[in-house]
């Protein structure tokens, strides 16, 4: 079993494994970095098939919070967790008060949120062994339902509205093409939003109940799950998975922007550069998609969600300076974003 040497690790502060015999809790709490504050990330519950990919997966994700968090303004760090078990059959409201104690024996360096696999009911547990938790949602604010998809489409649309403009010289969206694939927790909010705002929708999802919504609510095209990444658009928003600009599809692509919700949009760092090569202005996922990390940090300070909305508005002025540099610098905007990152969070490499 590799800890350091994970491809991953990459200067990892701490890494916590903790169990618990009477709720059968295995859980590891991966702390990055935590020059900016204490490590904020959710916990993910999944049926991993090895020990190996569960530490693989949290120090992943753990990495990418602090990038997340410092593009995105926030005075927190980058952590993780995830509990191995199928959330399926082996949730208890026991185990997430175990899990709840292991989290306060970090002692406040990492903060615990939902994930895939976690729910609101599961962090509520964890919330009566820590006060270490994000995400609950107190009533206070009618405007907060405790989903915190609504503002990670606000962001993604703040972003790409930024892209259009540095692209096409104006953010207004009046008649532009829009194709999104998937129409989820994000995806449906981030259409009615486009659709507010002027654009014509071409959508696509595995869901047709999500398709025939969409396109009764909002006038939408609808067009097959394989067809949406080729279609011809001014631009793609990928809402559904990781991994869709790769080899294959970078080819078929017929748009000027990317600007989406889904995470790891680029199955390589390399996706990016031929992106530019073909003069396709990419909004990197992970600063566009952090609007729902910066709703969950002001739930937990008890900030009216007014406030969300304003920081997250910032994120055009993030984007807008990862463009630029990779303009001057004939870069790709993900290695830029990357840099600007650890510029941000104080990132120091040892010299090889
Ligand atoms: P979701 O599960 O609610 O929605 C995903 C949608 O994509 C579903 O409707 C699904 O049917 C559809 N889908 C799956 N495969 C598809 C395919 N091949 N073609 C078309 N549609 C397909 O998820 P979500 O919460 O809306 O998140 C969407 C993406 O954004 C994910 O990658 C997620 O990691 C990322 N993200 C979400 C949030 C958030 O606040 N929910 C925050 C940051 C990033």
């Amino acid at each position: 079993m590799n800890v350091f040497s994970d491809t991953a690790f990459d200067g990892h502060e701490q890494v916590v494994f903790a169990s618990d015999e009477t709720t059968g809790l295995k859980t590891i709490i991966a702390v990055h970095n935590t020059n900016l504050g204490p490590s904020l990330g959710g916990c993910r519950m999944w049926p991993y098939a090895s020990e190996q990919e569960a530490i693989h997966d949290v120090l992943r994700l753990s990495r990418g919070m602090t990038y997340k968090s410092a593009l995105a303004n926030l005075p927190l760090g980058g952590g993780k967790s995830v509990i191995i078990g199928d959330p399926r059959s082996q949730k208890t409201p026991e185990l997430f008060r175990a899990m709840g104690r292991a989290v306060e024996q970090v002692g406040g360096r990492y903060i615990v949120a939902e994930d895939v696999g976690t729910s609101p009911e599961d962090m509520e547990q964890i919330a009566s062994q820590t006060k270490h938790v994000g995400g609950i949602n107190d009533g206070s604010d009618p405007a907060r339902t405790g989903d915190p998809s609504p503002f990670t489409a606000y962001g993604v649309f703040i972003g790409l509205k930024e892209a259009a403009r540095f692209k096409f010289g104006s953010d207004d969206l009046t008649g532009l093409r829009v194709a999104v694939q998937g129409l989820g927790h994000v995806g449906y909010h981030l259409c009615q939003m486009l659709h507010d705002a002027g654009a014509k929708l071409i959508v696509a999802d595995l869901n047709n109940n999500s398709v025939t919504a969409a396109v009764n609510a909002f006038g939408a095209t609808a067009v097959s799950v394989d067809d949406i990444l080729a279609t011809e658009a001014d631009i793609l928003a990928p809402c559904a998975l990781g991994g869709v600009i790769n080899d294959k599809t970078i080819e078929k692509l017929r748009v000027g922007i990317i600007a989406g919700a889904a995470n790891n949009q680029l199955e390589h760092d390399r996706h990016g550069d031929m992106l530019r090569e073909a003069g396709i202005l990419y909004a990197p996922d992970y600063v566009i998609n952090a609007g729902g990390v910066v709703e969950v940090h002001y739930c937990r300070e008890g900030k009216p969600v007014a406030e969300t909305n304003k920081h997250i508005e910032g994120i055009a002025i993030t984007v807008r300076e990862i463009f630029e540099r990779a303009k001057q610098q004939n870069l790709s905007t993900g290695f830029v974003a990357d840099r600007l990152a650890e510029e941000r969070f104080g990132l120091t490499r040892r010299a090889a």
